[in-house]
């Protein structure tokens, strides 16, 4: 099969042949038909990801066709159309047993960094992973589900727990998940402050239902945030920056409010003030990917046509390079896929 190799990290992504992997008894061989392309793969190309060895197939967000399964599946069966969780959990500790699995305690990893991904014409994963596609969700948008649009979706109501008529601000909302969780605090009911940089990405923030935009290339959004909120600031911020746009973040946060922090690509500490985390008893959340429960909501949800993937543009495993280039100084809009 056609694959994109990595041999070494900072290295180029390499069109090879390689053989089909077999699937192993809880596991399911998929014909990938759409593989959507992360920031988090170029973290682990750059070899910033420190379990990760090459040579590795980058790749884990996932559609395509069971083509087989191995001998203990039964949830899936050869020709359903599927989309896969990225984590590789145990399924066995008291998280994965309360369904909180994306915090397993014996963790093995992720899909297209522990075992090889989807930049290539098959791929295996673990068949528990795995939730069927409706015939009426295209393989490319059903590959920004998991990760573009789960990750917002269990930010924002398992961990932010949204109201309706919430003001909430979104650092980097016009990425592919801000783009997704534009629509999401929409249909909660509640109403969105969208930062990025860039008028094209701004204009898309808009077009999602976007009820404020501001350009943070301009710097702290903090003001901008409490002129729309009468002063009081936002309830909610779901912060996909990380480090950049904490401070401003934090400034724009109300008394009592909820940060829900889920990206961190921009840096590696944060600083708080205890005595205003006190003083405004705000709580400072971590939010981590999707659970299975989750994924299949957030299916349903798309094939309801209640969120839209923004897909902005499909591509073939030979223009991946590309791609990345692209990604790298913060040029896509939305998310972008791969047809292996
Ligand atoms: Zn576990």
């Amino acid at each position: 099969m056609k694959a994109l190799v990595i041999r070494e990290f900072g290295g180029p992504l390499i069109l090879e042949d390689v053989p089909v992997p077999q699937a192993g008894a809880d596991e399911a061989l998929i014909r990938v038909k759409a593989c959507a392309v992360d920031q988090f793969d170029l973290t682990i190309r750059d070899g910033k990801f420190p379990t990760a060895k090459t040579p590795i197939i980058l790749g884990h967000e996932i559609a395509g066709v069971v083509e087989s399964v191995g001998a203990n599946v039964v949830n899936i069966q050869p020709g359903d159309r599927v989309t896969s969780t990225l984590y590789l959990t145990c399924g066995r500790c008291r998280y994965c047993l309360t369904g909180r699995e994306t915090i397993c305690a014996d963790f093995k990893g992720y899909v297209g960094i522990h075992t090889p991904g989807a930049y290539a014409e098959y791929t295996t994963v673990p068949a528990v992973n795995l939730v069927k596609l409706p015939e009426s969700i295209s393989f490319p948008e059903g590959s920004v589900i998991a990760n573009a649009i789960g990750t917002p979706y269990h930010a924002l109501t398992k961990r932010a727990k949204i109201q309706l008529g919430e003001r909430v601000i979104i650092t980097g909302a016009g990425g592919g998940v801000g783009a997704h969780a534009i629509q999401l605090v929409k249909m909660m009911g509640a109403f969105v402050m969208a930062v990025d940089i860039g008028e094209e990405k701004l204009a898309l923030a808009r077009e999602l239902g976007a009820d404020i935009v501001f350009d943070s290339s301009s710097g702290d959004f903090s003001g901008t945030a409490r002129e729309w909120t009468n002063g009081e600031g936002a309830e909610v911020i779901l912060e996909l920056v990380g480090t950049k746009t904490f401070e401003s973040s934090l400034k724009s946060l109300s008394r009592g409010g909820r940060m829900v922090i889920v990206g961190s690509h921009t840096g590696t500490t944060l600083n708080a003030s205890p005595q205003a985390m006190i003083a405004n008893e705000w709580e400072i959340l971590g939010s981590r990917n999707v659970t299975k429960r989750e994924l299949a909501e957030v299916v349903a949800l798309v094939a309801a046509r209640r969120i839209k993937p923004i897909v902005t543009g499909t591509y073939r495993l030979e223009e991946a390079e590309s791609l990345h280039q692209r990604l790298r100084k913060q040029e896509i809009i939305g998310r972008v896929v791969l047809e292996p």
